[in-house]
């Protein structure tokens, strides 16, 4: 067994130098769609955000509330990639509810009703958020990579001025 010292090619040291250019990619594009990331819809633009959680201290309660504002417009953000789900299965409640309320009917019919009123409002509410997120994202996907990298780059400087 012989090892040679000083020749390991994966060492650390070899990768100094890397990104040194100035003009290194952009590694988190806020203009860039990633559904798994946090997205403000008024600003079209996956901004820092402040998590802000607060308790709710009613009896019996242990409920806590979370928002992630935007730091540019204080709007509530959302992550696309978890609100899909529970948008679908807010949906498909509605969508049982109104069917039990039909078949049922009688006294079932309003509260189906008055349930079905409920996570519809909301689960529309989030198809709402999510139709500007898929138009926005299908957007930003026709552009080309360097058109993003031009757009986030501005975009970038441009909030760094508003903060000022
Ligand atoms: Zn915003």
């Amino acid at each position: 067994m012989e090892r040679e010292a000083g020749s390991c090619p994966v060492g650390g040291g070899s990768l100094e130098g890397v990104g040194m250019t100035g003009e290194e990619p952009l590694e988190r594009s806020p203009l860039v769609p990633d559904s798994k990331r946090y997205w403000c819809y008024r600003c079209k633009a996956h901004n820092e955000f402040d998590h802000l959680t607060w308790r709710t201290y009613r009896a019996n309660s242990d409920d806590t509330y979370e928002k992630m504002s935007c730091v540019r417009c204080q709007s509530s953000m959302f992550n696309p990639a978890r609100t899909k789900p529970v948008m679908v299965g807010l949906l498909g409640l509605t969508l049982v509810a109104l069917i039990v309320g039909i078949v049922l009917g009688g006294d079932f019919v309003a509260p189906s009703l008055l349930f079905a009123a409920f996570s519809g409002l909301i689960g529309f509410m989030m198809l709402y958020y999510m139709n500007l997120w898929w138009s926005w994202s299908r957007r930003q996907r026709s552009k080309s990579a360097e058109q993003l990298e031009q757009e986030g780059r501005q975009y970038i400087v441009l909030i760094e001025k508003e903060q000022k």
